[in-house]
């Protein structure tokens, strides 16, 4: 026993001293934020930032990095490295930076793509205080309303709505008002969600600290005794909130939130729930100006350090020497091949993309990349559907909020049958959809589009409904899958103008859908994937997290983004600091939390007039 006690503290002590009181550069040291510059509105003005196109000229010399993808888990790497002088380009396939978060406007309506409430975005909080030094304190949020979430459960004819509110004390408070009886099921459901959540740390810390280390915690069953967050990531979400209480609607309410990730709640870890339920217990929060704000004030920092963010610039390879060390990138120009060198790669792009197509085959093959992807699969496919409408928030009834509005409470079975039937049946019985009004809940839209109301619909669909048609052009797909795209768009529809009765058919005045495969073209989703790698219970085991982390078995080659922590702006933001820790050799997320104690309380010299 005392030998274990011993190496257990030895090998803290090694950690402590590489990663806590490391030497590396911070990137938060200095509190960069600037006085609050005027928003810009106008497109064109905004394209010169989000739209650079690739050329040879554009690249700058002596690259201390490449990262491939834009999205959060890209940029905020690339402001990290930025911030400590390190010359960085972003390459992206798209023709707009931002992945998930990039906007797209059609007919005069701008629409986000992955980006409708984001949790913990309190003013003193270290999530915040991180945000704001990673845009120079230029990207305001703007808070949803309380109720943030509506829950609708049931058939037209007997609808049930449940509001979710946000408070540590409110959130169980309001539900025992919806659900009176169940006190003692929501208090220890709301007891367990938090006990879990604060167990994240050690995920955090598989990624990052040393292999032998991480292998130690796993192998001896450490890991679960000193993180609530292991204990509970074995058991399903089914499970736990079976044991709880036996009325079916709270189990819904319990799990609905499981649409955020992209598991049924059979087959979801309850830690990764946790993870959700207790990401908004602050509140939630919404990107004012749109999402599109978060790169356009990322770029300038990356530019600033002498680097670049390019798009149209799809990579086609990793470039290896013969000791297999990543010297850079082959980036597609037309149909010829560009190549890029720099010390290190990393890539933004997903695990799959990254090891199965990025690779050379001889390296594909080798068996700690083999490991990686056999403990990974592709995620549930997406499906969005763009609403724009004639008429402003309160002709229409829309609000800062979300809808989650599902046909039963019996999500397991709801969803399996629609995910295993046939597409032209389960397109017309659309079971579960997320309905959201970015216009409501930004508010610069007024300004930018007055009289004019957005609405996104999100719901989830097989990649294999729809893969028939991946290779052709993406904007001239065949009239059949125009016609099971529309089969879609009406079930939806029908829907919508039920639960919100001031939308009618005659305010749309444009509408259109994307589905897993336009997720492909447009954010390198390779299956369609609305939020990356699967998010499923083995996901969470301590095995693949001490495995799966940004520093590949590839030297010089890391991963960034949702699949090497969780999918989500928070998830794939803690991608980019786990990465940045390893490259910068310190413990960002530490970092983080020291600077958001040092600017607890926001300089009101800062602020804008
Ligand atoms: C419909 C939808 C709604 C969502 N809603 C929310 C929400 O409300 N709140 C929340 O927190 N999260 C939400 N998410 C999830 C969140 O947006 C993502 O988890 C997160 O933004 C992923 O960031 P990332 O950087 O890991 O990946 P991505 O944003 O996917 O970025 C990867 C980038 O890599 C690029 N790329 C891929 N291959 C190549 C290549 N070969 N060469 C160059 N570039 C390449 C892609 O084009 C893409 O831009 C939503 C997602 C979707 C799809």
């Amino acid at each position: 026993m005392l030998i274990v006690v011993g190496i257990i503290s030895f090998a803290l002590v090694i950690f402590i001293l590489k990663y806590v009181f490391s030497s590396g550069p911070n990137p938060f040291e200095k509190d960069t934020r600037e006085p609050l510059k005027k928003m810009v509105h106008d497109r064109k003005q905004k394209n010169k930032v989000l739209k650079q196109g690739f050329l040879a000229s554009r690249v700058p010399d002596n690259l201390d990095a490449i990262i491939i993808g834009s999205g959060i888990g890209g940029l905020g790497l690339g402001v990290l490295l930025a911030k400590v002088g390190k010359k960085v380009l972003v390459l992206e396939q798209h023709d707009r930076a931002g992945g998930c978060c990039h906007t797209f406007t059609e007919k005069g309506f701008e629409f986000d793509v992955g980006i409708h409430y984001i949790g913990d975005l309190l003013e003193h909080k270290p999530f915040r205080c991180m945000l704001d030094s990673m845009t120079n304190g230029q990207l305001q949020w703007e808070p949803l309303e309380n109720p943030y979430d509506q829950v609708v459960l049931g058939p037209p004819e007997n609808r049930r709505k449940y509001p979710i509110y946000s408070g540590r004390t409110r959130f169980p408070e309001e539900l025992k008002k919806c659900f009176p009886g169940e006190e003692k099921a929501i208090d220890e459901y709301v007891r367990l969600a938090k006990k879990v959540g604060r167990g994240i740390w050690l995920l955090a810390m598989l990624k990052i600290c040393p292999v032998p280390l991480a292998k130690f915690l796993v192998y001896t069953g450490l890991a679960q005794r000193l993180s609530f967050f292991f204990k509970m990531a074995p058991r399903s979400l089914t499970e736990v909130v079976n044991e709880l209480t036996d009325n079916k609607d709270l189990r819904a309410v319990f799990s609905y939130i499981f649409g955020t990730y992209g598991n049924i709640p059979k087959d979801s870890s309850f830690a990764m729930h946790s993870l959700l339920v207790t990401h908004y217990l602050n509140g939630a929060w919404y990107p004012k100006g749109g999402a599109s704000e978060i790169a356009y004030h990322m770029i300038p920092i990356i530019e600033k350090a002498g680097g670049a963010v390019l798009v149209r610039a799809p990579v086609n390879r990793i470039l290896f020497n013969d000791s297999k060390e990543a010297t850079g990138v082959s980036v597609m120009k037309g149909q010829e091949e560009m190549h890029i060198h720099a010390p290190m790669v990393i890539s933004n792009a997903g695990i799959f993309n990254t090891y199965q197509k990025l690779l050379p085959k001889e390296l594909q093959a080798m068996p700690a990349i083999q490991k990686q992807t056999s403990m990974m699969k592709n995620g549930e496919g997406g499906l969005s559907v763009f609403v724009g409408l004639n008429g402003t928030k309160e002709e229409l009834g829309l609000k800062a909020d979300n809808y989650w509005i599902f046909a039963e409470n019996n999500f397991d079975e709801l969803v399996e049958k629609y995910s295993n039937g046939k597409r032209e049946e389960s397109a017309h019985k659309v079971p579960l959809l997320f309905v959201a009004s970015p216009s409501a809940k930004d508010p610069t839209w007024e300004e930018r589009s007055p009289g004019k109301s957005t609405v996104s619909l999100v719901s989830f669909a097989n990649y294999e409904w729809f893969e028939e048609w991946k290779d052709d052009k993406v904007s001239n797909r065949s009239p059949e899958y125009k016609e099971l795209k529309q089969a879609f768009i009406d079930s939806i529809l029908e829907v919508v103008f039920d639960v919100f009765p001031k939308i009618t058919r005659d305010k749309v005045e444009f509408i259109d859908a994307g589905t897993p495969i336009t997720n492909t073209h447009y954010i390198g989703a390779p299956k369609g994937e609305i939020y990356g790698a699967d998010h499923g219970i083995a996901r969470f085991s301590p095995e693949l997290n001490a495995t799966v982390r940004p520093q590949t078995p590839l030297k010089n080659l890391y991963l960034t983004g949702q699949d090497v922590f969780t999918c989500g702006f928070a998830g794939a933001l803690a991608g980019a600091l786990s990465c940045g820790s390893i490259i910068l050799n310190r413990n960002l997320h530490l970092d983080a939390i020291a600077m958001a104690k040092k600017i607890r309380f926001m300089n009101p010299k800062l602020k804008g007039e």
